[in-house]
């Protein structure tokens, strides 16, 4: 199938694009890189009126990587951010996790940001958003507004912004001290999208005891989860902690759908292994860095 007719508008400056998406109203969309878009575009399951294509705004395309955290321009692809040695140091997970988007040809072309608007649950940055605790920063005419991920999120495909709006950037704040990260998915080929992943975080003291452990998820809710799993494992050493727990406390938190690639019982199945596999490595990884700082 082809796409319905479409007007195109390329703007050069972030007020000119919010200019032709306020004249053009319900109808337009932004394109970024068009990895998600165009695909709905052919099937006639999207018909904006016209698409208003964000690729020449100058200032969007950087990766700043500080001590907070990690910004990421509207233009910046996937390849890029994987490739960011600088992104790695601060924020591991997002290298960790942007390895199992797709594949490298939509790697190129396809951005972090566009993923995030996107808002698929299935898509692995948004619950890295949502993980790290991170937010979105949106142009609108009425000016820049931060927006943190609990709030941009409110259904899959579906996000707190209307009207008028280009997202400029993503910030992800940076790993903790004393912290490991880990991820995981189980997909049916390498590539394809989830059928069920996993994200961790585990923080341990100055003895090495876990003070924290938290998982997000992908394709087991309508958005991005993130689930406190502390209880499980807090006061122990990495070593003689019960991840199997963890798991299995994970598994009674999530409440996961059935569809065509997995049961919710299998979806259920998986939360518990990949959250018990990646907590234990992300645990050695906090006392690695632990004592690397000490
Ligand atoms: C075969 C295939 C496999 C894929 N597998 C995966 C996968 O495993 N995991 C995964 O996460 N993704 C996957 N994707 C999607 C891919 O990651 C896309 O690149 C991404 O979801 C969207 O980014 P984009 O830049 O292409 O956005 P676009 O397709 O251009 O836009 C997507 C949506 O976001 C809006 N948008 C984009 N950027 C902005 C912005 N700056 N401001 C406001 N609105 C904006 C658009 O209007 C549109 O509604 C896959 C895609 C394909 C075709």
């Amino acid at each position: 199938m082809k796409p319905a007719p479409f007007g195109y508008a390329d703007p050069t400056t972030v007020e000119e694009a919010l200019d032709v998406l306020s004249s053009e109203g319900e109808g337009a969309k932004v394109l970024a890189g068009g990895q998600s878009l165009l695909p709905l575009l052919s099937m006639r399951l999207a018909a904006p009126t016209t698409l208003v294509d964000i690729n020449r705004l100058p200032g969007l395309d950087f990766i700043e990587a500080g001590r907070d955290g990690v910004r990421v321009g509207a233009l910046v692809r996937h390849a890029a951010l994987l490739a960011s040695v600088e992104a790695a140091g601060v924020q591991p997970l997002l290298t960790r996790a942007t390895a199992n988007v797709a594949h490298p040809a939509i790697r190129n072309r396809g951005t972090t940001v566009g993923s995030i608007v996107h808002a698929d649950p299935s898509g692995e940055m948004t619950s890295v958003l949502a993980l790290t605790d991170g937010s979105v920063t949106v142009a609108t005419p009425g000016g820049p507004t931060t927006i943190g991920w609990r709030e941009f999120f409110v259904g899959p495909l579906e996000t707190s912004v209307h009207g008028p709006a280009v997202v400029l950037d993503a910030f992800f704040p940076a790993l903790p001290a004393r912290s490991g990260t880990a991820f995981a998915e189980v997909a049916r080929r390498k590539g394809d999208y989830a059928v069920c992943g996993a994200g961790v975080v585990v923080t341990v003291d100055d003895d090495l005891r876990i003070t924290a452990a938290r998982a997000a998820y992908l394709s087991v809710g309508l958005v991005p989860e993130v689930h406190d799993l502390t209880e499980a494992v807090a006061g122990r050493t990495v070593d003689s902690a019960d991840w199997a727990a963890a798991g299995a406390l994970a598994r009674g938190l999530v409440d996961p759908d059935g569809d065509l690639h997995a049961s919710a019982d299998y979806r259920r199945l998986l939360v518990a292994t990949l959250t018990e596999r990646t907590l234990a490595d992300a645990g050695a990884e906090a006392v690695r860095r632990a004592l690397e700082a000490s």
